[in-house]
């Protein structure tokens, strides 16, 4: 609990100035904390050519109900310069932080300068916060180059976030991060971290995650770095969830309608985002684009939310007979519709897809039999031929599919139908492993080897730790594999192990 004495505050004119003054609405009160309410640091996201959003939350005891506040509208001032010194103010204002919205602040930032850096702070009563970086994107027309790194699945008990530390020494215009950023499981037995609180259902205990995930300052370090394009997988919410359908197959639609909107809200939270609102949090709208001049289009998906229940029960297994209905649906219509439209309408280079789960199919059964996973874009053949057909017809040779979700390092040529082998590479798709999830990791799955052979479109498997980082112009895009040996204790060094490269006018992968 939060008591008085933790969470002072005073008028900061008297009752009697305030009936005497003509402008007594003004009156207004000065927080004071006896602890720093910027412990989970700050962040940037969702850049334009004109702005970006600035995002904290305030939560001077994260791991206490309402983070150690005590209940109150607070005001909070922001400040965005020009230089690292705030020497050159470039914007500034004042926004109040409410415990409806976790006392979370999102400022989305207009009228900024295409294509430059730009710096920004926090402060509410004395109390300031750290100083992150955010840039804009460039204008349309631009053939800018852009590097940026992705990363999924960071378990906080699994390990430790050095893969963050190493992409926040990097020098990246961009982040994008592809789900799980948190997971909902309670406590396990003999991990390196401990989760704080049991199983989250509930919007506070949600909140209380992100905020133990957030306390981490490898993560802060990685979102004061550079603007971050997020979108969420099934942890976010309930492992392996599909629109309406939980992990438990019991509970009803409205149960899982209740828990989404408490998860759905606390990402929002806690997300450097913009997304249009909802009339209710379940239905939170999240499919968005980030245009980097020419250079490259970043569609950002949401597979989860839309997606038809997983076929033959979810798991890894031989296609059952409801596998391939033609009904299935991965991305939902509307937002189907949009990506391809958006494709169709788009002038800039590499279409880049940035989404959750893997779109190559790959056969885990070396011999004549086949064994996929139903979680994975495998799963929904029918919806995976379609989009694939609709990128050949839009972005032949364009295509980057960005995929996390599977805890390993993988990369694929992607053709404009898997199950119809005539059909042409039309790109690559990049799968990311895991910050942290799973713990330290081996070389390879011990399945994928013997595998291989039957999976000729897949080039690359690694099964230790890490992000990826990709170096992106309108005349070749690089991909470099970075993982760590371990994440049991902190401090490992990062490696490069794999480098691979696409050429304008080429068809498939290059060795880097
Ligand atoms: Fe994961
Ligand atoms: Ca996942």
């Amino acid at each position: 609990m939060t008591t008085r004495r933790d969470f002072l505050s005073h008028l900061s004119r008297t009752a009697f100035l305030a009936s005497a003054a003509p402008n007594a609405w003004r009156l207004e009160w000065r927080p004071r904390f006896a602890d720093d309410p910027f412990a989970l640091g700050v962040a940037s996201g969702d850049p334009r050519p004109d702005g970006v959003v600035l995002w904290t939350r305030l939560a001077p005891r994260p791991l206490e109900p309402e983070g150690g506040m005590d209940g109150r509208r607070t005001p909070v001032t922001w400040e965005l310069a020009a230089d690292e010194q705030f020497a050159r103010i470039v914007q500034q204002g004042r926004v109040t932080a409410v415990p409806e919205l976790g006392y979370s602040v999102h400022v989305d930032v207009p009228g900024l300068e295409p294509d430059r850096w730009y710096w920004y702070r926090f402060q509410t009563g004395e109390a300031k916060s750290p100083v992150g970086r955010a840039r804009t994107t460039p204008a349309g027309d631009a053939a800018r180059p852009l590097a940026f790194a992705f990363a999924s699945c960071q378990h906080f008990e699994s390990g430790y976030y050095t893969a963050f530390r190493h992409l926040a020494a990097e020098e990246l215009d961009l982040v994008a991060h592809l789900g799980d950023y948190i997971y909902e499981y309670a406590p396990q037995q003999g991990q390196p971290r401990r989760h704080a609180t049991r199983e989250i259902r509930a919007l506070d205990d949600y909140r209380a995650r992100y905020a133990q995930y957030k306390t981490d300052l490898d993560l802060q370090a990685a979102h004061a770095r550079a603007p971050w394009l997020v979108t969420w997988d099934d942890h976010e919410v309930d492992n392996n969830y599909a629109d309406e359908v939980g992990e438990n197959g019991m509970e009803s639609a409205e149960q899982v309608r209740t828990r989404r909107a408490a998860a759905y809200q606390a990402w929002w939270e806690h997300m450097p985002v913009r997304v249009p609102r909802a009339a209710s949090w379940a239905d939170l709208t999240i499919h968005r684009a980030t245009p980097w001049g020419r250079t490259a289009h970043l569609w950002v998906l949401d597979t989860r939310q839309y997606r038809s229940d997983q076929p033959c029960n979810d798991g890894v297994k031989v296609p059952c007979a409801t596998y391939g209905a033609a009904g299935d649906t991965m991305l939902g219509e509307a937002q189907e519709r949009w990506l391809v439209e958006g494709m169709r309408a788009s002038s800039a280079h590499w279409q880049v897809l940035a989404q959750q789960v893997m779109m190559a199919p790959f056969d885990f059964d070396p011999g004549p039999a086949t064994r996929v996973s139903m979680d994975q874009w495998t799963g929904y053949p029918v919806a995976r031929d379609r989009l694939l057909r609709a990128c050949g017809q839009h972005a032949a040779g364009r295509t980057v599919v960005l995929t996390g979700d599977i805890h390993s390092h993988w990369t694929h040529e992607v053709r404009a139908g898997w199950d119809r082998p005539d059909r042409p590479v039309i790109g690559a798709e990049f799968v990311c492993s895991s910050i942290s999830s799973g713990g330290d990791g081996e070389d390879q799955w011990r399945e994928v080897p013997p595998a291989m052979a039957a999976n000729p479109d897949c080039k690359y498997h690694s099964a230790r730790r890490g992000y990826v980082r990709c170096e992106v112009s309108d005349r070749e895009w690089v991909t470099r594999y970075r993982t760590v040996p371990y994440v049991s204790r902190p401090g490992a060094p990062v490696e490069t192990p794999r480098t691979f490269r696409l050429e304008r006018g080429r068809t498939g992968l290059q060795p880097g």
